[in-house]
């Protein structure tokens, strides 16, 4: 009987670590299925242009999977139960069960609430491209001078400010920063932002919290109703409760717990990567929820998922975070280098360089998942006799 691998979830880390292992396993041992609630490779670092209007295609999966042996299923999945091994599906080809001998978790993060009142039933977000769409379709009903409140000062906050701002020059966009607007960056690549707000004419709230959303408005914690016809919530993205739920090890952010290698500490027949795991960079502290840590978890993932079924050595993959790469509209962006603490280095890139920067980054990604084979060995592994499927003597 073969090998059976089951990936969930088929963005940045899933649609690539699956495409890795089709290439680098040989079919005869292992049976690769991808499940995914959506046709399409959805690229998540350009919702926000999606939303502000940009047409844009998106990549259909079973075009991406086409020859490389990957079996695609589209469905929504429900639950996983690691101990009998299996995976609850709903949808396309109606309920049911997809049983696996390695679990490979990917299904990243949607926006996350914190419970502030009226976020759920009044808000906007930019985290799937459904959401991304709603959005689009309240900005484009939008008659000049309407109102757009972004609230949340990080990375996926100014990228959608900026390019609103730009897309709609005729609304009042503003912006609600719990602490200082760019604090985290340089002070040169800090002025960077602050100017190009100015040249947009975004209007930047600092040093304010939202406590409630409304209709028309959002509410400061000092009590102060902010204008917002629209009010898109970018404060942060949350997990799926699926892995708390299936009894998998999660921290407190309900990211699975993995070791070195990404595989559950709870569970060794069960790997996650992406934005789902709670996985510890180089540096000791938890790896951001970014494409680059997609990019890592997933090689480290694969890397050691072969090895451990073909008998060969885990590879010890870099798990670094390099910087922040934030557009600032399609004409402008920072590109903000980091230490090992994840303090901003002095130096930074800016402007038309640093968006064509952005935009080769971008393509690059959007192109690494369209070829997800490219580029690695062709050779196909075959499984050990006895392969390490349950831990016994894993190294780290
Ligand atoms: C607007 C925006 C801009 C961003 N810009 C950047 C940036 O510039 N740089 C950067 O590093 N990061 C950026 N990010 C973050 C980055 O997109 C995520 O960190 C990255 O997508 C994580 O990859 P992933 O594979 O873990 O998750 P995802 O890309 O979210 O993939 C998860 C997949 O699982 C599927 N899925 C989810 N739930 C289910 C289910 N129940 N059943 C079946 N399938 C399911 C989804 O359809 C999706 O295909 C941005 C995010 C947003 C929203």
């Amino acid at each position: 009987m073969k090998h059976r691998i089951v990936v969930l979830g088929a963005g940045y880390a899933g649609a690539f670590a699956a495409g890795n292992l089709a290439r680098r396993l040989s079919p005869a041992d292992v049976e690769i299925t991808v499940v995914n609630a959506v046709p399409e490779f959805v690229e998540r670092m350009r919702l926000h242009q999606l939303a502000s209007g940009q047409d844009l295609a998106f990549r259909k999966l079973a075009d991406v999977f086409a020859g490389t042996g990957v079996r695609l299923r589209l469905a929504r999945v429900t639950g996983v139960d690691p101990g009998r091994g299996t995976v609850a599906v709903t949808g396309g080809d109606g309920d049911g069960e997809l049983a696996y001998d390695t679990l490979l978790y990917a299904l990243g993060s949607s926006v996350a609430h914190h419970g502030v009142p009226g976020v759920a039933e009044h808000a906007f977000d930019v985290t799937s491209r459904s959401s991304a769409l709603r959005l689009r379709e309240r900005l484009a009903g939008l008659g000049a001078g309407g109102s757009v409140l972004i609230v949340g000062e990080g990375l996926t906050g100014i990228e959608t400010v900026t390019e609103v701002a730009e897309a709609r020059p005729d609304l009042s966009v503003a912006l609600a920063a719990r602490g200082e607007l760019g604090a985290w960056l340089s002070p040169k690549a800090g002025r960077h932002l602050r100017s190009a707000f100015d040249r947009l004419g975004v209007t930047v709230h600092g040093h304010t919290d939202i406590e409630a959303v409304e209709p028309r408005w959002a509410i400061a914690a000092d009590g102060r109703p902010i204008p917002a016809e629209v009010t898109v919530w970018t404060a942060g993205f949350a997990v799926h409760p699926i892995a708390a739920a299936s009894g998998l090890e999660v921290a407190g952010t309900g990211q699975i717990v993995v070791d070195r290698t990404m595989r559950s500490v709870s569970h060794p027949d069960v790997y996650a990567i992406g934005d789902s795991a709670y996985a510890i960079g180089d540096n000791g502290r938890p790896l951001p929820m970014s494409c680059a840590s997609a990019g890592c978890t997933g090689k480290q993932a694969t890397g050691a998922i072969i090895a451990r079924l073909t008998g060969g050595e885990v590879p010890t993959v870099a798990l670094t975070y390099v910087g922040n790469h934030i557009s600032l509209g399609r004409r402008d962006a920072i590109f903000q280098m980091v230490d090992g603490q994840v303090r901003p280095k002095s130096w930074y890139l800016g402007g038309r360089p640093a968006a064509r920067l952005k935009s080769g980054v971008l393509r690059g990604a959007g192109l690494g998942i369209a070829h997800p084979t490219f580029g690695m060995p062709k050779r196909r592994r075959r499984l050990a006799n006895e392969p390490d499927r349950a831990g016994a003597g894993a190294a780290a």
